[in-house]
C-alpha cells in the first residue's frame, strides 16, 4: 500500500465517522514555545486550552513534522524520521477514550478490502499507564484484546505533553509484532525495535503548569474538556504494510536512498556504516526540502540553523560516501521532490525556490568542508599527540566560523574518532565574538550615522554573525 493511500484511507474511515478533514498547517509553528512542529496536535493546542473555538469537534489531519533532537536515531534505528507524517484523529470535548480506543482498533484491523489496515488482532500490543485501569479495560473487555497483550508502562513511555506548560495527559500506544527474526519476545516493554510503536491514543486531560522533565511536571488542574489527541506515524505504517525492513526503504524515501546509492557508487546493503549514510541521507533531503518548501532560509539561527545543520550533515555523509561532485544534493532533491509531489503539489510548484535554496547551501558548504575536513584531522592529531582526547574549543571555533560546521556536525566527527569537544570553549568564544559584534555595531552607531543604518539592515537581514543556533535547538530540543 503506498503512502499516499495510508493517509487517505486513515482521514476517510475518520471523515465516515465524523471527523472534519483539516489541512496539515505549515511546519513553522505558529506557536511561539516550538520552532517546528513535532507531532499533530499543535495546531490544535489552542482548542484544548479552549482559547479558541474549533471549527469542528470532531477532526482528522495528516499532519508534517519535524523533530530535530530525533537527528542521532536517524539511519540506526528502524524508525525515526527528522521529518515524518503524522496521521491524527482529535476530539474536542467531544468522545473520549471509551470511543478513541475502539476507533484505532477498527481501522487497524478492519480488512483491506474493506478500508481499513488489515492488520491481524494477534499481532498487535498495547501499553496503558501504570495505573490507568479505565483504559486497559477497555482494550480489554470492550475490544477484545488479551491482557497479556496489554502491558503496563511508566511516565516517561504513557504520558504525552509537550515538553512545556500546556495540555497533557496519559497515553495509550498500538504496536506491532513484526515477528522473532526482529528480537526478543515479551511486547514493547522488552523490545521497541521488534514490537513497532505505531500509535499513540492520548487522553489530552490536564493543564500542567511546570515542565522540568519527561517525567517530572506539575499537573496544575483538568482542562476545560476531556480531549482526544492521537498520532499514527505514516511512515511507520508504510514499512509494515509495504513489508519492508524500516522507515527508509518505504515507497518515497527509497527512491532517494536509492538515487543516492547511485550517485555515490555505494550498494545498499554492503556495510552498514554506508547503509546509515545512505538512510540519513534520504531522511535529511527529505526534511530540507519540507523545510524549505514551508519557507525556511538557511542561517545561523533559529530554524534556518535546523536546516543548516541538516542539509550540511546530508553533504558531508555524501563526501563520506564517496560522492566527489556538486550538485548531488541538488539531484536527490529533484528525486524526492518527485516521490512527494503528487501528496504536496506545492512542492512542484515552487521547485525551482526549492532548488536555489539549497543548491546555493550545497555550493557555500562544498565550497569549504574539503579544507574544514584537513583543519578537523590536524586537530585530531595534535590532540592525540598531547595526549588528549579532546578537539579543542578554538579549532571547534574556527570550524565553525570559517568554514561553516555546525558545532553538532564538529560534535559528531569527534565522537567518529572516539574523541570529545571542548564545548564550553566553543561556546566561550562564540559568547566573547557575539560581544565583540555587538559593540561594534554600538561604535558604528554612535559614530556615523550612515553605517548605522547599514548596520540595521544587516541586523534585519541577518546578515550579523550572532550565533542563537545552539541555544535555540536546545530549547528545541527540551521542548519534545
Ligand atoms: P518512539 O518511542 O519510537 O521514539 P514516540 O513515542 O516518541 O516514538 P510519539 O510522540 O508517541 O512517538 O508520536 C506518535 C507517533 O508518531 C509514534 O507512535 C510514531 O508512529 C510516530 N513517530 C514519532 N517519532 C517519529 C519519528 N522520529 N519518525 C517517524 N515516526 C515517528
Ligand atoms: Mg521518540
Ligand atoms: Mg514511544
Ligand atoms: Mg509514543
Amino acid at each position: 500500500m503506498e503512502s499516499a493511500e495510508i493517509a487517505r484511507r486513515y482521514l476517510r474511515y475518520f471523515e465516515q465517522n465524523g471527523h472534519t478533514i483539516v489541512p496539515s498547517a505549515s511546519l513553522i509553528a505558529e506557536d511561539p514555545t516550538l520552532l517546528l512542529v513535532p507531532a499533530g496536535m499543535v495546531p490544535f493546542k489552542p482548542y484544548f486550552l479552549a482559547q479558541r473555538t474549533p471549527p469542528a469537534p470532531r477532526m482528522t489531519s495528516c499532519q508534517k513534522c519535524v523533530r530535530t533532537p530525533d537527528i542521532e536515531e536517524v539511519g540506526r534505528t528502524t524508525r525515526h524520521a527528522t521529518f515524518f507524517q503524522m496521521l491524527g484523529n482529535f476530539s474536542i470535548g467531544d468522545y473520549f477514550k471509551e470511543q478513541a480506543i475502539p476507533f484505532a482498533w477498527e481501522l487497524l484491523t478492519r480488512s483491506q478490502s474493506d478500508g481499513g489496515f488489515g492488520f491481524p488482532e494477534e499481532r498487535l500490543w498495547v501499553t496503558v499507564l501504570h495505573d490507568d485501569d479505565e483504559s486497559a479495560e477497555i482494550w480489554h473487555k470492550n475490544v477484545g484484546v488479551p491482557m497479556d497483550r496489554i502491558q503496563r508502562r511508566g511516565l516517561a513511555d504513557n504520558f504525552w505533553h509537550m515538553g512545556v506548560p500546556g495540555p497533557g495527559g496519559p497515553c495509550s500506544e498500538i504496536y506491532y509484532d513484526r515477528g522473532p527474526e526482529h528480537g526478543r519476545e515479551g511486547g514493547p516493554e522488552a523490545d521497541e525495535d521488534r514490537y513497532l510503536e505505531v500509535w499513540n491514543l492520548v487522553f489530552m486531560q490536564y493543564q500542567l503548569s511546570q515542565v522540568r522533565s519527561k517525567v517530572d511536571f506539575d499537573i496544575a488542574g483538568d482542562l476545560p474538556a476531556k480531549n482526544i489527541d492521537t498520532g499514527m506515524g505514516l511512515e511507520r505504517m508504510a514499512a509494515l504494510l509495504q513489508g519492508v525492513d524500516n522507515i527508509y526503504e518505504t515507497d518515497t524515501m527509497w527512491k532517494v536512498l536509492d538515487r543516492a546509492a547511485q550517485l555515490t557508487e555505494t550498494r545498499y546493503g554492503a556495510n552498514e556504516t554506508d547503509d546509515v549514510s545512505l538512510r540519513v541521507v534520504a531522511d535529511h533531503v527529505r526534511s530540507g526540502m519540507m523545510l524549505v518548501a514551508d519557507g525556511i532560509i538557511p542561517s545561523n539561527e533559529g530554524r534556518g540553523y535546523v536546516l543548516r545543520r541538516i542539509l550540511r550533515r546530508a553533504v558531508r555523509k555524501l563526501r563520506l560516501l564517496g560522492g566527489q561532485e556538486r550538485g548531488m544534493l541538488h539531484e536527490l532533491t529533484a528525486t524526492a521532490i518527485g516521490a512527494m509531489g503528487e501528496q504536496y503539489p506545492e512542492l512542484i510548484r515552487t521547485a525551482a525556490n526549492i532548488h536555489t535554496v539549497i543548491d546555493a547551501e550545497e555550493e557555500s558548504f562544498s565550497r569549504t568542508l574539503r579544507t574544514g575536513e584537513n583543519i578537523f584531522d590536524v586537530a585530531v592529531k595534535e590532540s592525540r599527540a598531547s595526549g588528549r582526547e579532546v578537539v579543542g574549543g578554538a579549532d571547534a571555533f574556527k570550524l565553525h566560523d570559517t568554514y561553516g560546521f555546525p558545532i553538532e556536525l564538529t560534535l559528531e566527527m569527534a565522537a567518529e574518532q572516539g574523541l570529545s569537544v571542548d564545548e564550553e570553549g566553543f561556546r566561550r568564544l562564540m559568547t566573547e565574538q557575539r560581544e565583540r559584534a555587538k559593540r561594534d555595531a554600538q561604535e558604528k552607531k554612535t559614530g556615523n550615522a550612515d553605517v548605522s543604518v547599514l548596520g540595521d539592515l544587516l541586523e534585519r537581514t541577518g546578515g550579523t554573525v550572532d550565533f542563537l543556533g545552539y541555544r535555540d535547538f536546545t530549547a528545541e530540543a527540551r521542548a519534545v
